[in-house]
């Protein structure tokens, strides 16, 4: 072992959004005083800004790492975990074996049940770190330590339309689509007319070659989702995402058997094990991790494992600063059933700043940053934003 690593730091980030998430508060959905508000239409709880956890590993030589995961409530569980438990059992370990050091973060508390959740985002972003740290020790890109390229430009589709009604959410997938995209999801708890009515102002708007999706957001009994599902079906339907609650693998089974266009899951998920046991029940037509969620060791493990069973990958794309989503796409740039990656434009665009290094999306297409290890970091303005956990 060349190098070791030497501390581990744990921060919040928040930024201030013009407009939440998922569009402007409605009526009942007023946030609380800590600025959480919960959608009526899939009875989730989101801030009405933008935060993420952000770690920082440094070695013994002085390479610095950067991970990410979600923070967008509670953002001291996650530090309080690492800070606790996984800094001082990661401190003095071998940077460039991420998997390894995962692997042994995780059986630390496996017969304690803390198999997902809060524990498995605090892995991940330190597994993101010590990625970040084999690429640059290694002298490459991470896309390339998996095996992939950074030249691979990875088709992004138009994820969020945060507009308050039908005809201004098609106005917006329309500006976009002038950009260059033609890929597009739209989610079903704030279409206020219904999906099939949503579906057939975006297809309207957009045309026939467009591909549009349905975000349904877990808030569906079995029955309902197939009917929804039918209903929107004339109008040209991509995916239906999360149909059914997630605990309820029988629900989900019966949906994918009943309905003629793909089922995509799997953004809540946080290790492969969450993939086996649906797999097996369920004929998913497209997995869909999110790296903050899983760090990159298990999201190859989940896209190695997609590939073994024929199933497209569109990874999900979520609200940070940026360095989540350039994990993500090096290890997208490996898995061979890549089919396209989520873009949210109202986080990316005006998040962008706070990361220096190569990253983009244009004219419906993502490009990886090219330096070695993620090739981003935070920026000076970002790491004034940044308050120690
Ligand atoms: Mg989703």
């Amino acid at each position: 072992m060349s190098d070791a690593v030497r501390s581990v730091s744990v921060f919040s980030l928040t930024l201030p959004r013009d407009v939440p998430y998922l569009g402007a508060a409605r009526l009942g959905e007023e946030p609380n005083a800590r600025g959480y508000l919960v959608r009526k239409g899939n009875r989730t709880v989101y801030p009405t800004f933008d935060r993420s956890v952000l770690v920082k590993v440094v070695t013994r030589d002085g390479v610095v790492g950067w991970g990410e995961t979600y923070g967008l409530v509670a953002p001291g569980a996650v530090g309080a975990i690492i800070n606790d438990l996984l800094a001082d059992f990661t401190v003095g370990r071998d940077p460039t074996q991420p998997s390894d050091i995962y692997d042994d973060l995780y059986d630390l508390m496996r017969v304690r049940g803390y198999s997902g959740g809060f524990y498995v985002d605090a892995l991940a972003a330190i597994d993101i770190a010590l990625w970040d740290i084999a690429g640059q020790i290694a002298g490459s890109p991470i896309a390339e330590l998996l095996g992939g390229s950074t030249e691979t430009r990875i088709p992004a589709y138009v994820s969020g339309l945060p507009k308050p009604t039908r005809a201004e959410r098609a106005a917006l997938a329309a500006e976009w689509a002038e950009r260059g995209f033609s890929a597009f999801k739209f989610a079903t708890p704030v279409a206020d007319d219904g999906p099939a009515a949503e579906l057939q102002s975006l297809r309207e708007t957009l045309g026939k070659e467009a591909r549009i999706a349905a975000d349904m957001h877990w808030n569906q009994s079995a029955d309902e989702a197939v009917r929804l599902i039918k209903e929107m079906e004339p109008h040209g339907l991509w995916f239906a995402e999360a149909p059914v609650r997630t605990e309820d693998i029988a629900a989900l089974a019966q949906v994918c058997s009943e309905s003629s266009v793909p089922i995509a899951v799997g953004e809540e998920w946080r290790t492969d094990w969450d993939m086996r046991h649906r797999v097996e029940r369920c004929r998913i037509g497209i997995v869909q991790p999110e790296m903050g969620h899983k760090g990159i060791t298990n999201f190859m493990r989940i896209g190695r494992l997609a590939a073994q069973h024929e199933i497209d990958v569109i990874p999900h794309a979520t609200i940070g600063s940026g360095i989540f989503l350039a994990a993500s796409l090096h290890a997208s740039a490996a898995l061979p059933t890549l089919k396209y990656h989520e873009f949210q434009h109202s986080i990316f665009e005006p998040n962008r700043r706070l990361l220096e290094g190569g990253m983009n999306c244009a004219e419906g297409f993502y490009s990886l940053p090219i330096e070695n290890g993620l090739g981003v970091r935070p920026s000076d303005e970002a790491l004034r934003l940044m308050q120690p956990i």
